[in-house]
């Protein structure tokens, strides 16, 4: 397992796979020809399907100025490592090919590239949740704390910054009103959300509160701005949104909350290694249903629980969003993904408390979940994967 710096990035949205991975394959592309004045890329697969709609097409053109970029779409071809494939070439002046490589967008933000082994660092000695909490039990520590003394050093500063731009994507998505880009005309709701539950009744409250912070930054996300990647930017608004309501409910340091943030981050992690994140290759059950997972954990760690209450919550969490389908309308990451991040929020909290009110015995366990979310997603025709081509987005009338 690597480090949780590679899980959580900040980033402009609205996709970690389709916009945040793209453009630094650009990035590096140009940096080996920074002088070539003509450069081809060709998007394979679900990047191509979904491409114009989550902007990736801009994200690479920005990134290759001042060259001229010509973008081929090419959704019919899926290259063999992953259904997120890119072809980089640039050439001179007379159009004679000075280069070219191919990197694979593989969910979350990361990247690889065809022929170069994997320089990241695996940083955790663990398989899986089960030897994670076995690890605990012998030690006599929390989740958390497997983070610190595997992770980097400097670990916890980093978590620092994340939560800070985490609550930053709630207040700039809390302020801002109009549509956003892309073509839906859909009109932003986390502020109206947000102003009309401050006078609602305590159990309605809860509702309002956490849809209106999962709003804001599922909208931040859908025009462009900037957020965190948990685990990927289609489902960013799920982990901020409980912290906030965890930290506005109950006496909470910010040291707990980078505690809890952690234990986010090591469910992640651990469905990073042995799953998927990456909405192209296993739906949106990677996307929403791991976010879920991630904040229910998150919520377990502050209400107090133990570390098998912790991975009960985070096992809830993803099981009962298992199957679940990537439809993007439009090829946006507006609908259903924004309501969705509320939704899996309001989920991810009575997981928590579900997993709380038991003694953490269960039957099924997370790493089976994962396992099964796995074979879910390979087993789901490429409709249901990011390409927009059934579900929501085959049906959905656009007005
Ligand atoms: S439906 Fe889910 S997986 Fe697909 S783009 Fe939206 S948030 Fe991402």
């Amino acid at each position: 397992m690597k480090s949780l710096k590679e899980l959580f990035r900040i980033g402009h949205g609205p996709s970690s796979s389709h916009t945040m991975a793209p453009a630094e394959a650009a990035e590096i592309f140009k940096k080996r020809f920074p002088d070539a004045p003509f450069y081809e890329v060709t998007l394979y697969g679900s990047l191509a399907a979904t491409g114009k709609g989550h902007f990736t097409d801009q994200a690479i053109i920005k990134h290759l100025a001042p060259g001229t970029t010509e973008i081929v779409w090419n959704p019919d071809t899926v290259l063999p490592f992953h259904p997120n494939g890119m072809l980089f070439k640039a050439f001179d002046k007379e159009h004679r090919e000075l280069g070219k490589a191919v990197f694979y967008s593989t969910g979350g933000g990361a990247l690889s590239e065809e022929g170069v082994k994997d320089q990241s660092e695996e940083r955790y000695p663990f398989k899986n949740m089960q030897e994670i909490i076995s690890y605990c039990r012998e030690e006599g520590i929390p989740l958390w704390e497997v983070v610190r003394r595997f992770d980097h050093e400097d670990i916890m500063e980093y978590l620092e910054k994340i939560a800070i731009q985490m609550e930053q994507s709630i207040e700039t998505g809390l302020m801002a009103d109009g549509v956003l880009p892309g073509g839906l005309r859909l009109a932003r709701k986390a502020r109206n959300v947000y102003l009309k539950s401050r006078s609602l009744r305590q159990d309605i409250l809860r509702t309002g509160m956490i849809s209106a912070y999962s709003y804001a930054v599922a909208e931040e996300n859908a025009s462009l701005g900037i957020v965190v990647t948990a685990p990927t930017c289609g489902s960013c608004g799920v982990v901020p949104s409980v912290l906030r309501y965890c930290r506005e409910t109950r006496p909470l340091s910010r040291r707990e909350e980078l505690h809890a943030l952690a234990t986010a981050g090591l469910v992640g992690n651990v469905v990073k290694q042995n799953g998927s994140i990456s909405g192209a290759e296993v739906g949106c059950q990677g996307e929403i249903g791991v976010a879920c997972a991630m904040a229910s954990a998150a919520a377990a760690a502050i209400f107090g629980g133990t570390v098998p209450q912790i991975e009960y919550a985070a096992e809830i969490g993803l099981e009962h969003f298992l199957g679940l389908t990537c439809d993007p309308v439009m090829g946006l990451v507006q609908i259903p993904c924004i309501e969705r991040n509320a939704i899996a929020a309001n989920r991810a909290v009575v997981s928590a408390e579900m997993a709380l009110l038991s003694d953490g015995v269960h039957f099924i366990s997370f790493d089976t979940v994962v396992q099964t979310m796995l074979q879910t997603g390979k087993d789901m025709p490429s409709l249901y994967r990011e390409t927009s081509e059934g579900g929501l987005s085959r049906f959905a009338k656009i007005k």
